[in-house]
Protein backbone atom coordinates (compact mmCIF):
# COMPACT_ATOMS: atom_id res chain seq x y z
CA UNK A 1 0.00 0.00 0.00
CA UNK A 2 0.73 3.55 -0.59
CA UNK A 3 2.50 5.43 2.49
CA UNK A 4 -0.57 7.17 4.43
CA UNK A 5 1.73 9.07 6.67
CA UNK A 6 4.66 10.95 6.35
CA UNK A 7 7.40 8.86 7.35
CA UNK A 8 8.69 8.62 10.78
CA UNK A 9 5.21 9.81 11.47
CA UNK A 10 4.46 9.27 14.70
CA UNK A 11 0.86 7.33 13.97
CA UNK A 12 2.85 5.26 11.73
CA UNK A 13 3.96 3.18 14.61
CA UNK A 14 0.08 2.95 16.70
CA UNK A 15 -2.87 0.92 16.16
CA UNK A 16 -5.53 2.50 14.01
CA UNK A 17 -7.81 1.74 17.20
CA UNK A 18 -5.08 3.71 19.31
CA UNK A 19 -4.80 6.82 16.47
CA UNK A 20 -8.42 7.08 16.75
CA UNK A 21 -8.44 7.69 20.37
CA UNK A 22 -5.41 9.47 20.65
CA UNK A 23 -7.30 12.35 17.42
CA UNK A 24 -10.02 12.14 19.99
CA UNK A 25 -8.04 14.09 22.37
CA UNK A 26 -6.10 16.23 19.87
CA UNK A 27 -5.74 19.78 20.08
CA UNK A 28 -7.97 20.16 17.08
CA UNK A 29 -11.04 18.01 18.18
CA UNK A 30 -10.54 20.22 21.46
CA UNK A 31 -10.06 23.63 19.57
CA UNK A 32 -13.10 22.56 18.07
CA UNK A 33 -14.76 21.51 21.37
CA UNK A 34 -13.93 24.80 23.07
CA UNK A 35 -15.50 26.71 19.55
CA UNK A 36 -18.87 25.17 20.15
CA UNK A 37 -20.16 26.03 23.66
CA UNK A 38 -19.73 23.66 26.78
CA UNK A 39 -22.88 22.27 27.75
CA UNK A 40 -23.93 24.24 31.08
CA UNK A 41 -23.33 27.14 28.63
CA UNK A 42 -26.19 26.55 26.23
CA UNK A 43 -27.85 24.87 29.75
CA UNK A 44 -27.96 28.69 31.19
CA UNK A 45 -30.13 29.68 28.07
CA UNK A 46 -32.21 26.71 28.54
CA UNK A 47 -35.87 27.99 27.19
CA UNK A 48 -38.96 27.39 29.95
CA UNK A 49 -41.17 25.97 27.29
CA UNK A 50 -43.33 23.05 27.54
CA UNK A 51 -44.97 20.15 25.90
CA UNK A 52 -43.53 16.46 24.85
CA UNK A 53 -41.50 16.11 22.50
CA UNK A 54 -40.88 12.76 20.84
CA UNK A 55 -37.50 11.44 18.95
CA UNK A 56 -38.32 9.03 15.82
CA UNK A 57 -35.54 6.77 15.13
CA UNK A 58 -32.00 5.77 16.79
CA UNK A 59 -29.31 7.05 13.94
CA UNK A 60 -26.91 10.51 13.34
CA UNK A 61 -30.24 12.71 13.44
CA UNK A 62 -31.71 11.53 16.10
CA UNK A 63 -28.99 11.55 18.49
CA UNK A 64 -27.73 15.25 17.50
CA UNK A 65 -30.79 16.40 18.29
CA UNK A 66 -31.40 14.63 21.14
CA UNK A 67 -28.22 15.92 22.64
CA UNK A 68 -29.27 19.62 21.77
CA UNK A 69 -32.85 18.95 23.14
CA UNK A 70 -32.31 17.82 26.34
CA UNK A 71 -29.51 20.83 26.53
CA UNK A 72 -32.32 23.45 24.73
CA UNK A 73 -35.07 22.75 27.13
CA UNK A 74 -35.16 23.72 31.33
CA UNK A 75 -37.86 20.93 31.80
CA UNK A 76 -37.23 18.00 29.16
CA UNK A 77 -40.14 15.65 28.39
CA UNK A 78 -38.74 13.54 25.61
CA UNK A 79 -39.55 9.99 24.25
CA UNK A 80 -36.86 8.54 21.61
CA UNK A 81 -38.63 5.58 19.56
CA UNK A 82 -35.59 3.57 18.28
CA UNK A 83 -35.17 -0.11 18.00
CA UNK A 84 -31.37 -0.51 17.88
CA UNK A 85 -29.50 -0.50 20.87
CA UNK A 86 -26.33 -0.50 18.62
CA UNK A 87 -25.33 2.79 16.45
CA UNK A 88 -23.42 2.46 13.20
CA UNK A 89 -21.00 4.80 12.52
CA UNK A 90 -21.58 4.44 8.40
CA UNK A 91 -19.57 6.27 6.99
CA UNK A 92 -16.75 4.28 8.85
CA UNK A 93 -18.07 1.33 6.52
CA UNK A 94 -15.92 2.63 3.10
CA UNK A 95 -13.11 2.04 5.62
CA UNK A 96 -13.95 -1.15 6.78
CA UNK A 97 -14.60 -1.88 2.88
CA UNK A 98 -10.43 -0.80 2.22
CA UNK A 99 -9.50 -2.42 5.19
CA UNK A 100 -8.57 0.38 7.59
CA UNK A 101 -11.03 0.51 9.66
CA UNK A 102 -12.36 -2.97 11.77
CA UNK A 103 -16.07 -4.05 11.66
CA UNK A 104 -16.01 -2.94 15.66
CA UNK A 105 -14.28 0.37 15.00
CA UNK A 106 -17.77 1.51 13.72
CA UNK A 107 -20.39 0.54 15.89
CA UNK A 108 -21.37 2.17 19.54
CA UNK A 109 -23.70 1.58 21.89
CA UNK A 110 -26.28 4.08 22.00
CA UNK A 111 -27.48 3.71 25.76
CA UNK A 112 -24.86 5.79 26.73
CA UNK A 113 -26.52 9.03 24.52
CA UNK A 114 -30.00 8.28 25.07
CA UNK A 115 -29.82 8.55 29.26
CA UNK A 116 -31.50 7.65 32.00
CA UNK A 117 -34.04 11.04 31.88
CA UNK A 118 -35.28 10.38 28.41
CA UNK A 119 -37.93 7.54 27.71
CA UNK A 120 -36.86 5.40 25.17
CA UNK A 121 -39.35 3.12 23.69
CA UNK A 122 -36.63 0.26 21.80
CA UNK A 123 -39.51 -0.45 18.73
CA UNK A 124 -39.85 1.02 15.65
CA UNK A 125 -42.76 3.75 14.85
CA UNK A 126 -44.95 2.17 12.51
CA UNK A 127 -47.72 4.39 11.86
CA UNK A 128 -48.25 7.81 12.23
CA UNK A 129 -51.65 9.79 12.67
CA UNK A 130 -50.45 13.71 12.63
CA UNK A 131 -53.81 15.00 12.83
CA UNK A 132 -54.35 13.72 15.93
CA UNK A 133 -50.60 14.38 17.61
CA UNK A 134 -49.67 10.25 17.95
CA UNK A 135 -48.38 7.14 16.20
CA UNK A 136 -48.72 3.34 17.18
CA UNK A 137 -45.18 1.35 17.57
CA UNK A 138 -44.63 -1.80 15.50
CA UNK A 139 -45.47 -3.34 18.81
CA UNK A 140 -49.03 -1.39 19.36
CA UNK A 141 -48.20 0.90 21.95
CA UNK A 142 -49.87 4.28 21.11
CA UNK A 143 -47.73 7.34 21.71
CA UNK A 144 -49.12 10.81 21.96
CA UNK A 145 -46.58 13.84 21.09
CA UNK A 146 -47.20 17.77 21.09
CA UNK A 147 -44.05 17.91 18.93
CA UNK A 148 -42.70 15.38 16.42
CA UNK A 149 -38.74 15.16 15.19
CA UNK A 150 -38.57 12.84 12.46
CA UNK A 151 -34.84 11.04 12.09
CA UNK A 152 -36.35 7.40 10.16
CA UNK A 153 -33.51 7.55 7.80
CA UNK A 154 -33.47 5.33 4.57
CA UNK A 155 -34.77 2.27 4.01
CA UNK A 156 -32.38 -0.36 1.56
CA UNK A 157 -34.86 -1.97 -2.02
CA UNK A 158 -32.23 -4.73 -2.90
CA UNK A 159 -35.35 -6.60 -3.43
CA UNK A 160 -36.29 -4.49 -6.25
CA UNK A 161 -33.28 -5.68 -8.22
CA UNK A 162 -34.86 -8.78 -9.98
CA UNK A 163 -32.94 -12.00 -9.01
CA UNK A 164 -31.38 -10.32 -6.14
CA UNK A 165 -32.03 -10.43 -2.07
CA UNK A 166 -29.69 -8.78 0.34
CA UNK A 167 -28.73 -12.38 1.30
CA UNK A 168 -26.83 -12.75 -1.96
CA UNK A 169 -24.76 -10.31 -0.70
CA UNK A 170 -21.38 -11.58 0.29
CA UNK A 171 -21.74 -15.01 -2.31
CA UNK A 172 -21.05 -15.12 -5.76
CA UNK A 173 -19.03 -12.30 -6.42
CA UNK A 174 -21.66 -9.70 -5.38
CA UNK A 175 -21.01 -7.43 -2.56
CA UNK A 176 -22.56 -3.95 -1.30
CA UNK A 177 -21.08 -1.54 1.30
CA UNK A 178 -24.23 -0.26 1.92
CA UNK A 179 -25.41 -3.39 3.51
CA UNK A 180 -26.65 -3.09 7.22
CA UNK A 181 -29.85 -3.52 9.56
CA UNK A 182 -29.66 -0.47 11.43
CA UNK A 183 -32.86 -1.71 13.58
CA UNK A 184 -30.47 -4.37 15.02
CA UNK A 185 -27.28 -2.40 15.22
CA UNK A 186 -25.39 -4.09 12.82
CA UNK A 187 -23.61 -3.61 9.69
CA UNK A 188 -21.77 -6.43 7.42
CA UNK A 189 -21.42 -4.27 4.21
CA UNK A 190 -17.63 -3.41 4.95
CA UNK A 191 -16.39 -6.58 6.20
CA UNK A 192 -18.18 -8.55 2.86
CA UNK A 193 -16.82 -5.20 0.47
CA UNK A 194 -13.15 -6.25 1.92
CA UNK A 195 -13.65 -9.64 1.16
CA UNK A 196 -14.55 -8.94 -2.08
CA UNK A 197 -11.69 -6.79 -2.46
CA UNK A 198 -9.32 -9.51 -1.68
CA UNK A 199 -11.03 -11.97 -3.71
CA UNK A 200 -10.79 -9.58 -6.19
CA UNK A 201 -7.10 -9.63 -5.79
CA UNK A 202 -6.81 -13.15 -6.22
CA UNK A 203 -8.42 -13.44 -9.19
CA UNK A 204 -6.67 -10.38 -10.87
CA UNK A 205 -3.46 -12.31 -10.45
CA UNK A 206 -4.70 -14.74 -12.65
CA UNK A 207 -7.08 -13.30 -15.12
CA UNK A 208 -8.41 -9.79 -16.06
CA UNK A 209 -11.72 -9.38 -14.25
CA UNK A 210 -14.62 -7.52 -14.92
CA UNK A 211 -15.59 -5.46 -12.34
CA UNK A 212 -18.72 -3.62 -12.94
CA UNK A 213 -20.26 -0.99 -10.03
CA UNK A 214 -23.52 0.23 -9.74
CA UNK A 215 -25.20 3.53 -8.71
CA UNK A 216 -29.44 3.23 -8.69
CA UNK A 217 -31.95 6.01 -10.39
CA UNK A 218 -33.02 6.91 -6.69
CA UNK A 219 -31.83 8.95 -3.63
CA UNK A 220 -28.94 7.12 -1.97
CA UNK A 221 -27.09 8.28 1.19
CA UNK A 222 -23.51 9.00 0.81
CA UNK A 223 -24.22 9.46 -3.03
CA UNK A 224 -20.08 9.32 -3.34
CA UNK A 225 -20.22 5.72 -1.93
CA UNK A 226 -20.22 4.29 -5.22
CA UNK A 227 -17.18 6.01 -6.75
CA UNK A 228 -15.38 5.45 -3.58
CA UNK A 229 -15.81 1.58 -4.09
CA UNK A 230 -14.56 1.60 -7.03
CA UNK A 231 -11.59 4.27 -6.80
CA UNK A 232 -10.28 2.24 -3.77
CA UNK A 233 -10.74 -1.22 -5.11
CA UNK A 234 -8.85 -0.03 -8.25
CA UNK A 235 -6.21 1.12 -5.93
CA UNK A 236 -6.09 -2.04 -3.96
CA UNK A 237 -5.17 -4.01 -7.21
CA UNK A 238 -3.19 -0.80 -8.35
CA UNK A 239 -0.63 -1.02 -5.31
CA UNK A 240 0.11 -4.74 -5.99
CA UNK A 241 0.30 -4.14 -9.53
CA UNK A 242 -2.41 -6.11 -11.12
CA UNK A 243 -4.99 -4.73 -12.73
CA UNK A 244 -8.96 -5.76 -14.16
CA UNK A 245 -11.65 -3.37 -16.13
CA UNK A 246 -14.01 -1.49 -13.94
CA UNK A 247 -16.94 -0.61 -15.44
CA UNK A 248 -19.11 2.31 -13.67
CA UNK A 249 -22.86 2.01 -14.28
CA UNK A 250 -24.67 4.64 -13.26
CA UNK A 251 -28.39 5.71 -13.48
CA UNK A 252 -26.94 9.25 -13.64
CA UNK A 253 -25.59 11.50 -16.44
CA UNK A 254 -22.08 12.41 -15.04
CA UNK A 255 -19.90 11.55 -12.45
CA UNK A 256 -20.63 14.88 -9.64
CA UNK A 257 -23.18 17.45 -10.11
CA UNK A 258 -20.81 20.77 -10.02
CA UNK A 259 -18.46 20.85 -13.29
CA UNK A 260 -15.14 21.31 -11.34
CA UNK A 261 -15.18 17.96 -9.30
CA UNK A 262 -16.44 15.95 -12.14
CA UNK A 263 -13.74 17.66 -14.11
CA UNK A 264 -11.41 16.27 -10.97
CA UNK A 265 -12.59 12.65 -11.16
CA UNK A 266 -11.92 12.71 -15.47
CA UNK A 267 -8.36 13.22 -14.69
CA UNK A 268 -8.45 10.77 -11.64
CA UNK A 269 -10.30 8.07 -13.79
CA UNK A 270 -7.51 9.03 -16.71
CA UNK A 271 -5.40 8.36 -14.33
CA UNK A 272 -6.23 4.93 -13.69
CA UNK A 273 -6.41 4.15 -17.50
CA UNK A 274 -8.83 0.92 -16.56
CA UNK A 275 -12.43 2.28 -15.96
CA UNK A 276 -15.67 2.84 -18.43
CA UNK A 277 -18.62 4.82 -17.71
CA UNK A 278 -22.17 3.68 -18.22
CA UNK A 279 -24.23 6.72 -18.14
CA UNK A 280 -28.39 6.23 -18.05
CA UNK A 281 -27.26 2.32 -16.70
CA UNK A 282 -29.98 1.49 -13.96
CA UNK A 283 -29.56 -1.70 -12.54
CA UNK A 284 -32.99 -3.81 -12.85
CA UNK A 285 -31.75 -7.54 -12.63
CA UNK A 286 -29.35 -9.87 -12.00
CA UNK A 287 -28.67 -13.26 -13.04
CA UNK A 288 -26.09 -14.45 -9.44
CA UNK A 289 -25.44 -17.28 -11.11
CA UNK A 290 -24.43 -16.54 -14.77
CA UNK A 291 -23.08 -13.27 -13.51
CA UNK A 292 -25.29 -11.15 -16.21
CA UNK A 293 -26.23 -7.69 -14.96
CA UNK A 294 -29.15 -6.56 -16.78
CA UNK A 295 -29.76 -2.62 -17.33
CA UNK A 296 -32.66 -0.26 -18.24
CA UNK A 297 -30.63 2.48 -20.54
CA UNK A 298 -32.53 5.52 -20.62
CA UNK A 299 -30.89 7.72 -23.49
CA UNK A 300 -31.80 10.35 -25.94
CA UNK A 301 -31.50 10.37 -30.14
CA UNK A 302 -31.75 13.54 -31.97
CA UNK A 303 -35.19 13.87 -34.01
CA UNK A 304 -36.49 16.29 -36.49
CA UNK A 305 -35.27 19.90 -36.55
CA UNK A 306 -38.10 22.60 -35.44
CA UNK A 307 -37.74 25.12 -37.74
CA UNK A 308 -40.07 27.44 -35.29
CA UNK A 309 -38.15 26.54 -32.18
CA UNK A 310 -34.66 26.34 -33.72
CA UNK A 311 -33.59 23.35 -32.19
CA UNK A 312 -33.90 20.00 -32.70
CA UNK A 313 -36.70 17.67 -31.01
CA UNK A 314 -34.87 14.85 -28.47
CA UNK A 315 -36.35 12.00 -28.67
CA UNK A 316 -36.41 9.79 -25.52
CA UNK A 317 -35.09 6.04 -25.82
CA UNK A 318 -34.82 3.03 -23.97
CA UNK A 319 -33.30 -0.18 -24.15
CA UNK A 320 -32.54 -3.33 -22.36
CA UNK A 321 -28.47 -3.77 -21.79
CA UNK A 322 -27.01 -7.14 -20.45
CA UNK A 323 -23.67 -6.64 -19.23
CA UNK A 324 -21.54 -9.81 -17.72
CA UNK A 325 -19.46 -9.43 -14.83
CA UNK A 326 -16.79 -10.90 -12.55
CA UNK A 327 -17.38 -8.92 -9.60
CA UNK A 328 -20.28 -6.56 -8.95
CA UNK A 329 -20.40 -3.80 -5.91
CA UNK A 330 -24.27 -2.82 -6.25
CA UNK A 331 -25.23 0.40 -4.40
CA UNK A 332 -29.32 -0.40 -4.10
CA UNK A 333 -32.43 1.36 -4.46
CA UNK A 334 -33.39 3.47 -1.33
CA UNK A 335 -36.63 5.05 -0.10
CA UNK A 336 -37.73 6.81 3.27
CA UNK A 337 -38.19 4.11 5.92
CA UNK A 338 -41.24 2.13 4.95
CA UNK A 339 -43.79 3.67 7.91
CA UNK A 340 -42.92 7.20 6.89
CA UNK A 341 -43.77 6.27 3.27
CA UNK A 342 -47.38 4.98 4.02
CA UNK A 343 -47.80 8.10 5.90
CA UNK A 344 -49.40 11.33 5.16
CA UNK A 345 -46.32 13.24 6.58
CA UNK A 346 -44.23 11.72 3.32
CA UNK A 347 -44.73 14.18 -0.26
CA UNK A 348 -47.77 12.75 -1.85
CA UNK A 349 -46.72 13.65 -5.51
CA UNK A 350 -43.84 14.92 -7.46
CA UNK A 351 -40.27 14.36 -7.07
CA UNK A 352 -39.82 13.45 -3.56
CA UNK A 353 -42.24 11.19 -3.24
CA UNK A 354 -42.55 9.08 -0.07
CA UNK A 355 -40.20 11.44 1.59
CA UNK A 356 -40.70 13.63 4.42
CA UNK A 357 -42.15 16.43 3.17
CA UNK A 358 -40.56 19.67 5.10
CA UNK A 359 -39.31 22.72 4.51
CA UNK A 360 -36.03 22.70 3.07
CA UNK A 361 -35.00 25.49 4.81
CA UNK A 362 -37.05 25.34 8.25
CA UNK A 363 -37.05 21.96 7.96
CA UNK A 364 -40.53 22.40 9.34
CA UNK A 365 -43.19 19.83 8.25
CA UNK A 366 -45.13 21.76 5.34
CA UNK A 367 -48.33 21.00 6.31
CA UNK A 368 -48.01 19.62 10.20
CA UNK A 369 -46.42 22.90 12.10
CA UNK A 370 -45.61 20.90 14.99
CA UNK A 371 -43.38 18.08 12.94
CA UNK A 372 -39.81 18.39 12.27
CA UNK A 373 -37.26 16.19 10.31
CA UNK A 374 -33.79 15.80 9.85
CA UNK A 375 -31.43 13.66 7.98
CA UNK A 376 -31.55 11.03 5.55
CA UNK A 377 -35.66 10.79 6.18
CA UNK A 378 -35.99 14.43 4.41
CA UNK A 379 -37.38 14.87 0.93
CA UNK A 380 -35.10 17.97 0.29
CA UNK A 381 -32.75 18.34 -2.75
CA UNK A 382 -29.86 17.93 -1.49
CA UNK A 383 -27.64 14.83 -0.42
CA UNK A 384 -28.08 12.86 2.31
CA UNK A 385 -25.48 12.51 4.74
CA UNK A 386 -23.92 12.64 8.24
CA UNK A 387 -22.74 15.92 7.33
CA UNK A 388 -25.95 17.13 6.46
CA UNK A 389 -27.65 16.36 9.47
CA UNK A 390 -24.85 18.00 11.47
CA UNK A 391 -25.97 20.91 10.10
CA UNK A 392 -29.55 20.53 10.47
CA UNK A 393 -29.44 19.62 13.81
CA UNK A 394 -29.20 22.86 15.41
CA UNK A 395 -31.77 24.87 12.93
CA UNK A 396 -34.05 21.89 14.03
CA UNK A 397 -33.73 22.49 17.10
CA UNK A 398 -33.64 26.58 17.10
CA UNK A 399 -36.87 26.11 15.39
CA UNK A 400 -38.81 23.35 17.37
CA UNK A 401 -37.94 25.47 20.56
CA UNK A 402 -39.17 28.76 18.26
CA UNK A 403 -42.84 26.95 17.93
CA UNK A 404 -42.84 25.91 21.62
CA UNK A 405 -42.39 29.12 22.84
CA UNK A 406 -45.24 30.39 19.76
CA UNK A 407 -42.58 32.32 17.66
CA UNK A 408 -41.78 32.26 14.19
CA UNK A 409 -39.09 29.22 12.99
CA UNK A 410 -36.26 31.36 11.72
CA UNK A 411 -33.39 29.55 12.03
CA UNK A 412 -32.66 28.41 7.94
CA UNK A 413 -30.10 25.69 6.46
CA UNK A 414 -28.05 26.24 3.46
CA UNK A 415 -28.82 23.05 2.04
CA UNK A 416 -24.73 22.08 3.64
CA UNK A 417 -23.64 18.64 2.96
CA UNK A 418 -20.10 16.88 2.52
CA UNK A 419 -18.80 13.98 -0.04
CA UNK A 420 -14.95 12.98 0.79
CA UNK A 421 -14.69 11.39 -2.15
CA UNK A 422 -12.02 8.74 -2.11
CA UNK A 423 -10.06 8.64 -5.13
CA UNK A 424 -6.90 6.68 -4.14
CA UNK A 425 -5.85 5.44 -0.59
CA UNK A 426 -4.45 8.46 0.84
CA UNK A 427 -6.10 10.95 -1.31
CA UNK A 428 -9.74 12.20 -0.81
CA UNK A 429 -11.44 14.91 -2.87
CA UNK A 430 -13.37 16.89 -0.09
CA UNK A 431 -16.53 18.06 -2.58
CA UNK A 432 -18.26 20.19 0.30
CA UNK A 433 -21.83 22.35 -1.14
CA UNK A 434 -24.92 23.68 -0.59
CA UNK A 435 -28.01 24.41 -1.92
CA UNK A 436 -26.15 27.66 -3.80
CA UNK A 437 -23.46 25.60 -5.19
CA UNK A 438 -19.71 24.55 -3.53
CA UNK A 439 -19.13 25.62 -0.20
CA UNK A 440 -15.33 24.78 1.33
CA UNK A 441 -15.13 25.38 4.87
CA UNK A 442 -11.32 25.46 4.40
CA UNK A 443 -9.87 28.17 1.32
CA UNK A 444 -8.17 25.29 -0.61
CA UNK A 445 -9.28 23.84 -3.91
CA UNK A 446 -12.22 21.74 -3.30
CA UNK A 447 -11.17 20.07 -6.66
CA UNK A 448 -7.28 18.66 -5.46
CA UNK A 449 -7.30 15.59 -4.10
CA UNK A 450 -5.19 15.46 -1.00
CA UNK A 451 -3.76 13.49 1.73
CA UNK A 452 -4.35 15.86 4.57
CA UNK A 453 -8.75 15.04 3.66
CA UNK A 454 -7.64 11.30 3.68
CA UNK A 455 -6.03 11.89 7.30
CA UNK A 456 -8.70 13.91 8.51
CA UNK A 457 -11.74 11.33 7.48
CA UNK A 458 -9.57 8.35 8.22
CA UNK A 459 -8.25 9.65 11.72
CA UNK A 460 -10.37 12.57 12.66
CA UNK A 461 -13.94 12.49 12.05
CA UNK A 462 -14.86 8.76 13.64
CA UNK A 463 -13.99 10.57 17.26
CA UNK A 464 -15.51 13.86 16.49
CA UNK A 465 -18.64 11.83 15.47
CA UNK A 466 -18.56 9.60 18.10
CA UNK A 467 -17.67 12.38 20.94
CA UNK A 468 -18.74 15.68 19.75
CA UNK A 469 -21.28 15.67 16.90
CA UNK A 470 -23.19 12.50 18.56
CA UNK A 471 -23.31 14.79 21.49
CA UNK A 472 -24.43 18.04 20.14
CA UNK A 473 -21.02 19.51 20.54
CA UNK A 474 -20.39 20.10 16.81
C1 LIG B 1 -21.42 3.42 3.01
C2 LIG B 1 -21.79 4.77 3.53
C3 LIG B 1 -20.88 5.80 3.49
C4 LIG B 1 -21.20 7.06 3.99
N1 LIG B 1 -20.26 8.04 3.96
C5 LIG B 1 -20.56 9.24 4.47
C6 LIG B 1 -19.56 10.25 4.54
O1 LIG B 1 -18.42 10.05 4.13
N2 LIG B 1 -19.90 11.46 5.08
C7 LIG B 1 -21.14 11.70 5.57
O2 LIG B 1 -21.40 12.79 6.07
N3 LIG B 1 -22.12 10.76 5.50
C8 LIG B 1 -21.85 9.55 4.98
N4 LIG B 1 -22.82 8.57 4.95
C9 LIG B 1 -24.23 8.92 5.23
C10 LIG B 1 -24.58 8.99 6.71
O3 LIG B 1 -24.20 7.83 7.38
C11 LIG B 1 -26.08 9.20 6.83
O4 LIG B 1 -26.46 10.26 6.00
C12 LIG B 1 -26.48 9.53 8.25
O5 LIG B 1 -26.28 8.40 9.05
C13 LIG B 1 -27.95 9.96 8.28
O6 LIG B 1 -28.45 10.00 9.57
P1 LIG B 1 -29.99 9.66 9.83
O7 LIG B 1 -30.20 9.83 11.29
O8 LIG B 1 -30.84 10.40 8.90
O9 LIG B 1 -30.14 8.13 9.44
P2 LIG B 1 -29.45 6.89 10.11
O10 LIG B 1 -28.19 7.27 10.80
O11 LIG B 1 -29.38 5.84 9.05
O12 LIG B 1 -30.48 6.44 11.24
C14 LIG B 1 -31.80 6.09 10.98
C15 LIG B 1 -32.32 5.44 12.24
O13 LIG B 1 -33.74 5.34 12.20
C16 LIG B 1 -34.15 4.07 12.68
N5 LIG B 1 -35.46 3.81 12.10
C17 LIG B 1 -35.79 3.50 10.84
N6 LIG B 1 -37.12 3.40 10.70
C18 LIG B 1 -37.64 3.67 11.93
C19 LIG B 1 -38.96 3.72 12.44
N7 LIG B 1 -40.02 3.47 11.67
N8 LIG B 1 -39.14 4.01 13.74
C20 LIG B 1 -38.06 4.28 14.56
N9 LIG B 1 -36.78 4.24 14.11
C21 LIG B 1 -36.59 3.94 12.81
C22 LIG B 1 -33.03 3.14 12.24
O14 LIG B 1 -33.00 1.97 13.01
C23 LIG B 1 -31.80 4.03 12.50
O15 LIG B 1 -31.44 3.94 13.85
C24 LIG B 1 -22.50 7.29 4.50
C25 LIG B 1 -23.42 6.24 4.56
C26 LIG B 1 -23.08 4.99 4.08
C27 LIG B 1 -24.09 3.87 4.16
Amino acid sequence: MTPLLPKNDPLKSMSRRDALKMMALSPVAASVLASTGTPSDLEASASNATGRVVIVGGGAGALMTLARLRRALANPDIIIIAPNDKHVYQPGQIFVAAGEYSPEDIIFDNSGYIGKSVTWIKDEAATFDPDNNKLTTKGGKEVEYDYLIVAAGAQYHYEQIQGLTADMIGTNGISSVYLSDLAAGTAEGGRITHEWFLALKEAAKTSNPRVLCTQPSTPLKCGGAPQKILYLGDDFLRQEKLSADFIFATAGEKLFAFPEIENAIQKVQKGYGNITNKFGHDLVSIDAEKKIATFLHKYQIQGEYDKDLEEYDMIDKEESVEIGYDFIHISPPTGASEAIVNSPLSWQKGNAKGWLEVDRETLQHRRYKNVFGIGDVCGIPIGKTGGSARHQAPVVIKNLISVMESKKPEALYDGYTVCPLKVSYGKIIMAEFNYDGLAPSFPLDPAEPRWIWWAFDLYMLQPMYRYLMLNGLM
